[in-house]
């Protein structure tokens, strides 16, 4: 071990985990070999260690974790706090505040930096981990990067973390926090190259691609790249396939990611010039042969330097499976720009939807077109070959009900009822919110060609559960082909749509016993193809616009705000026949021998809510816990910041309702396609509010998944699983990529720890 509180990245190896943490060690080895790393230097642990004695707290820190009783939240949370506090509260020694500040100027004048945990040893497999410590970016200033550096330190005491070193046996002792301190990349252009082909897994070829702004862009789905298929031999591009990019991901100051347009200029051009294309595949190709295996490689560019700011093994190449690439790129000019909702690219002709009495205009094969789907359209959805809408976002009814259906669909196009006319053949590209005039060739539509060519089940085994979300009876054989580990989310209202009349007016009629044979009939069907694995069912929760051109529709109040209005267990209380009737046909499932079904309640933001949702269970003889599980759906920040109270109430299970907790934490209308840009489910306030409830969940045994459409983002999906959530349940169309991210995900942490472990075991601190 090197008792040196400073290491530069050039004096680092992949040896050095226990001087420099995981991260620090790859990024220093990387830099020795002259990969264009992000310069920088690791405080090591050394320095932390070294420190915490100078500032006579370190057997405090010890004391202070040893006799903490995990099992009572409040005592660890309180405890946490303490600790944290103490580190906070100390003096970083002067001696090594020269040291830091003295390599901080090494890097340059008041540079902006990222500043990022990197742990010498973290939890075990199956428990919660790599990655769980702190990261800052943008750091600037001596002051500021001394006190992250004791924000990294103390992060080494959230609560998740030492209730986890309790668990798994693991001794405060043997845990050590580095820290790095890197030069931060602005990002203006970045991307990801591949030097193998992944969608072919061609191992000669290298694939570049290329966006505007952070390359997180491009992970998510949500922009199309540029690609570029390079020849590994010849090092010759040999097809590049140019996308308009209209927005692009930024981090501000603060570390925050944010949408900004791109200048309309540019939106069109060529991202990097084709001789950056190949000094990016030479360096590609430089790193695969250092580490011996093909490489995933994610780059930036700032002010016209290039950066590697990350390596990793492809894992994902099938050898049985090389095929060349026939990319082409596109010619057409897009007509129509949206939200593509669902993925796919459908070429089809158009039908527009104006009103209701219109519907019947449908015809298997059409692109239905209109203004914005409401639940007694779905007849028609199941028809058409692709959806198009004026409004809406990502979490609309349209794009809800699409991707349940496996169709692609473009929202919130502004213009589409008015652009387009019927029976004219268009394209509409999901994958990249766009329509084209005519039949158009994409490259997307091949890569598309070999998804279908080459699907098939996985059968990944993976600790977190991953299920499927569902709302109609006849989607359950496709959402039960994907192999889910249960249904997350069952929506109610989507199912009782088969009424062809509004619940409520048939509730009103005196029908709920018709209402409730109906419910019964179409979850058997589900329950069927599910057995043994869990059903998560979900009460009514239509907003009262909703479902306005139903039959008795017509009787719903007019509300300004729907979204924040009578619906939702708020309305089921204020009418609880309809809860009655949906708890009755539940207890007659059970009866019937379909044991494995679980209550949530949607939309709570106050425990009462739940206490007397489970009185009425109780009174329609139906008992939360005993016959089935009961819990809630956390997607108000009422529930999420008052989560104890819900569990002092018992909960069996919480899943997160992200679009609607969105919606309400950032003030962002989800129906409203102005502002779409701006909603994100990364924003730091909702992902600080499920580690929240996921700390107080996990250590009493609540389990915890999400629903909400973030469940089918990979970017998101990584963070929750680090974050130790028990299971994700995503849209039918998703089930596969979520269980391969959260399969690699786990991949990861398990060898991260696994290696720490061992080389824990050697070292002697
Ligand atoms: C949510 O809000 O994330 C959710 C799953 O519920 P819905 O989209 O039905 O409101
Ligand atoms: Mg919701």
């Amino acid at each position: 071990m090197i008792k040196k509180e400073i290491l530069f990245f050039k004096e680092i190896n992949k040896t050095m985990i226990p001087e420099v943490g995981g991260k620090g060690a790859n990024l220093g080895e990387m830099s020795n070999h002259k990969f264009p790393i992000p310069y920088g230097f690791v405080v090591t642990s050394y320095a932390y260690e070294k420190n915490a004695i100078d500032c006579k707290i370190l057997k405090k820190i010890e004391e202070l974790e040893k006799n903490v009783d995990v099992n009572n939240m409040k005592e660890l949370n309180k405890k946490s706090e303490e600790l944290k506090k103490l580190i906070m509260g100390s003096k970083i020694s002067s001696e090594l505040q020269t040291k830091i500040t003295t390599a901080y100027d090494k890097l340059g004048k008041n540079v902006l930096v990222a500043v990022r945990s990197s742990a010498t040893a973290e939890d075990l497999p199956g428990a919660s981990f790599a990655g769980q410590q702190d990261t800052f970016l943008n750091v600037q200033g001596k002051d500021k990067l001394l006190e992250y550096v004791k924000r990294c330190w103390a992060s080494l005491f959230n609560p998740r973390a030492i209730f986890y070193r309790h668990k798994q046996g693991f001794n405060i002792e043997q845990v050590k926090l580095a820290v790095v301190v890197q030069q931060q990349i602005g990002s203006e252009i970045s991307g990801i190259m591949f030097t193998a082909n992944p969608t072919t897994s061609n191992v000669s070829e290298i694939v570049v691609e290329a966006v505007y702004g952070l390359g997180e862009a491009i992970v998510s789905g949500s922009v199309t790249p540029d690609t570029f298929i390079i020849d590994k031999k010849t090092m010759k591009i040999k097809t590049r396939a140019i996308s308009k990019q209209t927005w692009k991901l930024i981090r501000d100051m603060k570390g925050t990611t944010k949408k900004e347009t791109v200048a309309t200029n540019i939106q069109s051009k060529q991202k990097v010039s084709d001789a950056i294309v190949l000094q990016y595949a030479k360096i590609g190709a430089a790193i695969e042969k250092h580490y011996k295996c093909p490489q995933d490689i994610e780059w930036a560019i700032e002010k016209n330097k290039l950066y590697i700011v990350q390596a990793r093994p492809i894992t994902t190449l099938n050898a049985e499976n090389k095929q060349t690439s026939t990319g082409s790129s596109i010619t057409a000019k897009a007509i129509l720009s949206g939200l593509g909702a669902s993925s796919g690219i459908k070429s089809g002709p158009v039908t527009i939807v104006h009103n209701l009495k219109e519907l019947d205009k449908v015809k298997t094969g059409d692109v239905m077109v209109t203004k914005m789907t409401t639940p007694d359209m779905v007849p028609q959805m199941k028809k058409a070959i692709a959806i198009v809408t004026d409004e809406g976002g990502i979490t609309c009814h349209a794009a809800i009900v699409s991707r349940e259906l496996g169709i692609p669909a473009v929202v919130g196009t502004e213009t589409a009822t008015k652009v387009l006319k019927d029976k004219e053949i268009i394209t509409v590209d999901a994958n990249n919110g766009k329509v084209y005039k005519g039949q158009v060739i994409h490259k997307d539509n091949v890569v598309e060609m070999h998804k279908e060519l080459n699907l098939k089940s996985f059968d990944f085994v993976t600790s977190t559960k991953v299920k499927v979300n569902l709302a109609f009876s006849d989607a359950a054989q496709r959402a039960a082909d994907t192999h889910p580990d249960g249904i997350g989310l069952m929506r109610a209202e989507h199912i009782l749509t088969a009424a062809k009349e509004h619940p409520y007016y048939m509730i009103k009629k005196g029908k709920s016993k018709e209402l409730q044979t109906l419910l019964e009939t179409e979850l058997e069907k589900i329950m069927k193809l599910f057995k043994n694995k869990p059903v998560y069912y979900r009460t009514f929760d239509a907003r009262t616009d909703e479902y306005r051109n139903i039959k008795g529709g017509e009787f719903e109040p007019k509300e300004d705000n729907p979204m924040l209005g009578w619906h939702g267990i708020r309305r089921d209380l204020d009418e609880p026949e309809m809860l009655k009737t949906q708890f009755r046909a539940i207890r007659s499932l059970i009866k019937k021998g379909y044991t494995n079904i679980g209550v949530m309640v949607p939309f709570t933001q106050n425990v009462k809510e739940y206490i007397e949702t489970k009185k009425i269970a109780e009174f329609v003889g139906l008992r939360p816990h005993k016959d089935c599980f009961f819990g809630i759906m956390v997607e108000t920040p009422g529930c999420s910041l008052t989560i104890e109270e819900y569990i002092d109430a018992k909960i069996d299970f919480v899943s997160f309702g992200t679009n609607d907790l969105t919606q309400l934490t950032l003030g962002l209308d989800r129906n409203n396609d102005k502002i779409q840009k701006w909603f994100t489910e990364l924003h730091p306030a909702i992902l600080k509010q499920i580690a929240h409830v996921i700390s107080y969940c996990k250590p009493v045994g609540v389990r915890t998944s999400i629903c909400g459409q973030a469940g089918s983002n990979p970017i998101m999906v990584k963070e929750l699983v680090k974050m130790g959530i028990d299971s994700i349940s995503a849209n039918i169309d998703a089930v596969e990529k979520i269980r391969e991210t959260v399969y690699n995900t786990e991949k990861e942490m398990i060898l991260d720890a696994v290696k720490k472990q061992t080389l824990l075991k050697k070292a002697k601190f």
